[in-house]
């Protein structure tokens, strides 16, 4: 039998007297192009787990040399939000990696919007009729609302299958004629799926290997709905099996459906993708799913860029409006649910590309880790060469309206770009490159200045104004040897002076201050200080 999934399930104890549909499932041939897919719906702004997906999906396809689609599944209009598509689109350009099929990147199997597939849906559901694997179903909202209460008031749970689908108001109870007649005379309908009775299925899931369901627990799930429209599940596997995907890679919360999918293949005669279900990223303390409210918490984003929401106008934060590199939030996102087995934390895309394994994907949830996502930030900005760093630094300095050379910039981004992690980090630890102390921190200022410290900075003065050659080792030179002189201790000098230059007791070393801000706005700064303090 020309069936390879029976080689990706381990051996199974087979009860006798149940249908075995082992080599039933017919699966795609491995040697076929890579092709996979992100499906999100445009229902909001896409959550960090939505982006994990996205770079796996691509990480896949880009080892594999194949291609990464970007399918947009908007059938629910009820929840369509504005912007979130293009939202979706946005970022995954901004962590460098964009579809190479999609909406606007035609690719021969378009269109990639499934409101501008509406009309293809229809007849496959009628195709699944004819062959018997689905039927209309009549039955109100009402009637099955009154049904669910009964079985509630009794303890049970109303399912709609096998043991009561010939005592409801479907086409399996009517003549063909009756069925047509009704639909003719515009009476609503959906089509549901005949789930199979007393079968055991097998399926596989590349990060979990072998399972198998009792299909007598599934419930015969609408395919297409009273509005003329596909349900998420007909369209999904329509377009996956049109779209020719080689592999599904999904969220966790799509396992529970993957026997219903692993069954319509099955139905249609098609060959099925392979799956993999990718673990949830969880919360960072307690248990659950990372959500909104952690973030916010915590104060950390769970959104790649920043949303500001239609409706109510709320904005919720971003990683790229917190001032993440786009490179770390990718391999932070990789390490939720995946690591190479190695030491190597530290990644570039085109690393993760070379080493990423989808079977080495874990099984279960990635705890989210603030401070972890904090750290790959730090390593990824530390890993940019300087120029790049004053570059960056260069726009920030322009939004809050400073215009400095870049020479001047490099130099100060040398002397202090080693302990940060933002590039906003550069200017809290070196704002006093670019403007005057406007505060004096009062504990530095009541430690450093002392009575007779204002006559000492006046005398400070005139000696550095003298001073020629303003390099740090020639101030150094300088001012040392005066300290000596004078006989005070180094820091009854350096103190006051740092606080006069800086405003606080922190920074580089103080000649390397004085020498890149130059004698005038040196002695400027002195003689405020005097004058203020
Ligand atoms: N539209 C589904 C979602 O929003 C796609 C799930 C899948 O990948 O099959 O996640």
């Amino acid at each position: 039998m020309g069936c390879n999934f029976s080689l990706n399930i381990r051996p199974f104890s087979y009860k006798l007297g149940t249908k075995l549909y082992l080599c039933s499932l017919k699966i795609k041939n491995m040697s076929q192009d890579v092709r996979v897919r992100f499906a999100p719906s445009p229902t909001g702004p896409l959550h960090i787990g939505g982006v994990r997906t996205a770079l796996y999906n691509y990480l896949f396809a880009k080892k594999l040399k194949g291609t990464f689609i970007l399918r947009i599944e908007d059938t629910d209009q009820n929840r369509y939000v504005p912007g979130a598509e293009q939202y979706i689109i946005d970022a995954l350009n901004w962590c460098g990696i964009p579809y190479d099929e999609g909406p606007g990147k035609e690719g021969g199997y378009g269109p990639y919007r499934q409101s501008e597939r509406k009309d293809k849906y229809m007849a496959f559901a009628e195709k699944l009729v004819e062959s018997n694997h689905a039927y209309y179903a009549f039955d109100s909202a009402t009637s099955l609302d009154e049904q669910r209460k009964a079985a509630e008031a009794k303890g049970e749970t109303f399912i709609y299958n096998w043991h009561n689908r010939n005592e409801l108001d479907n086409s399996l109870n009517l003549t063909e004629e009756e069925t047509r007649s009704r639909i003719d005379a515009g009476e609503d309908f959906v089509i549901r799926f005949k789930s199979p009775q007393d079968e055991t299925l097998f399926l596989h899931d590349i990060i979990r290997g072998a399972m198998s369901i009792d299909t007598n627990i599934l419930d015969d799930k609408v395919l297409f709905k009273a509005d003329g429209m596909p349900t998420y599940h007909l369209a999904n596997i329509v377009d996956d099996h049109l779209m020719e995907i080689t592999h599904v890679i999904r969220g966790e919360e799509w396992l529970p459906s993957l026997a219903l999918h692993v069954l319509l293949y099955r139905s249609f005669g098609w060959e099925a993708p392979q799956f993999a279900h990718l673990p949830l990223i969880m919360k960072p303390v307690g248990k659950g799913k990372l959500s909104k409210r952690d973030g916010d918490k915590m104060g950390f984003p769970v959104f790649p860029l920043e949303w500001k929401d239609p409706n109510t106008g709320d904005i919720s934060m971003g990683y790229r409006e917190d001032g993440y590199l786009p490179q770390a939030v990718v391999n932070f996102l990789a390490f939720l649910g995946w690591n190479p087995g190695t030491e190597k934390e530290v990644y570039t895309l085109e690393g993760l590309i070379q080493d990423f394994d989808l079977e080495k994907v874990h099984k279960g949830g990635a705890k989210f880790d603030p401070e972890k996502t904090k750290w790959f930030q730090q390593q990824h900005l530390q890993l940019l060469d300087e120029a790049t760093i004053t570059g960056l630094f260069m726009d920030f300095l322009d939004k809050k309206g400073i215009s400095e050379n870049k020479e001047y910039v490099a130099r100060v981004v040398h002397l202090i770009k080693e302990r940060a992690v933002f590039v906003a980090d550069l200017w809290d630890s070196g704002n006093f490159f670019f403007e005057r102390p406007h505060i004096y921190e009062e504990k530095a200022a009541k430690k450093a200045w002392k009575e007779d410290t204002a006559p000492l900075m006046t005398e400070l003065t005139n000696i550095i104004n003298k001073v020629e050659d303003f390099s740090a080792q020639n101030l150094s030179a300088i001012v040392k040897p005066w300290i000596h002189e004078k006989g005070v201790g180094f820091g009854r000098v350096m103190q006051p002076l740092r606080l006069s230059l800086v405003g606080e007791m922190k920074g580089p070393d103080v000649f390397d201050i004085m020498a890149l801000i130059g004698k005038d706005k040196t002695l400027e700064r002195l003689r405020f200080a005097i004058q203020t303090l």
